[in-house]
């Protein structure tokens, strides 16, 4: 195959070559073109046929389906005919077409006639350029916009990942009614299909050959903790599918859970934090270990 292809690029140099199939680029043939670069045209490979386009280009195909084979390409993805989307575009802003000669008609005439018409293919070219500016800054304007939406959506999802911890940093040892009607609420709206596999997970950890479900997992995990730490297993199964960030006019139960298990603390209290030694007396889930937070977005 690789000497038949030799052949042809060396019988007709004005081949392009392309790939029909994907592979590492620095596995590809060198200057072949790869599949978004071209579009394959329904004609037979004429090198002398009218080509129906002056991107239009005989092509051999140097890996993938149909290696070996020439065909018909065009190489312009922009191409007015052949993209259809861009002849759409012409097609709805068509170039001006020159006045018909008058029976009569002067040299001079004729002459005026088609500097007029120069004159307004110019200001058309233009025209079409200015709209092509155009197009791309939009483009670009949505592209950065874009980045700025996933960025600001990674930081959500590392401040809602920080909330998480930082409620089962200190989960009490019995919840109160409003902490209780806040974890029921979470549970009950629970998506039942997944969310024991991310929280089985958490508890298997690091090994890797754990051949259990995740039922297996959680029920194992429930019989070995110590009573005191029940409360936050109840947390950890009921928030970890909480953590994503919430659809639109979706609740948001992580919130909810901050708001009753771990209340950012106040914001003035730069001066005067309160002293372990008196939160020492009254228990170990009323310390205020955790550091400041940044209020949470929505
Ligand atoms: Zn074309």
């Amino acid at each position: 195959m690789t000497a038949h292809i030799d052949r042809e690029i060396a019988a007709r140099p004005e081949l392009v070559t392309i790939e029909t199939a994907w592979r590492a680029p620095k596995e590809q043939h060198p200057g072949a073109l790869q599949k978004h670069q071209y579009r394959e045209l329904d004609i037979p490979d004429n090198p002398d046929a009218e080509p129906p386009c002056s991107h239009t280009k005989s092509a051999l195909i140097v890996f993938g389906k149909h290696a070996g084979r020439t065909l018909t390409v065009c190489v312009d993805p922009d191409c007015s005919v052949h993209n259809p989307r861009e002849a759409a575009r012409i097609a709805a802003d068509p170039p001006p077409i020159m006045a018909p000669a008058a029976a009569q008609e002067t040299e001079e005439e004729a002459a005026q006639r088609e500097a007029e018409h120069e004159e307004r293919m110019a200001e058309y070219r233009a025209e079409q350029e200015r709209k092509e500016e155009e197009r791309k800054a939009e483009l670009e304007r949505q592209q950065k916009e874009y980045e700025v939406e996933q960025a600001r959506r990674t930081e959500t999802r590392n401040a809602r990942q920080a909330a998480f911890e930082r409620i089962l940093s200190n989960v009490p040892a019995t919840f109160t009614a409003s902490q209780l009607r806040v974890f029921l609420r979470a549970l009950v709206n629970l998506d039942p299909y997944d969310f024991a596999e991310d929280v089985a997970a958490f508890y298997v950890g690091e090994e890797e050959n754990n051949q259990q479900t995740p039922e297996e997992v959680l029920s194992f995990t429930i019989d070995r903790l110590p009573d005191e730490k029940l409360t936050g297993f109840a947390l950890r199964l009921v928030l970890t599918g909480h953590t994503d960030i919430p659809r639109e006019n979706d609740s948001d139960y992580l919130a909810q859970a901050e708001a009753a298990f771990a209340p950012p603390p106040p914001e003035k209290a730069t001066g005067k934090k309160p002293k372990p030694t008196i939160i020492k007396e009254v228990s170990p889930s009323a310390k205020k270990t955790s550091p400041p937070k940044k209020k949470i977005a929505a």
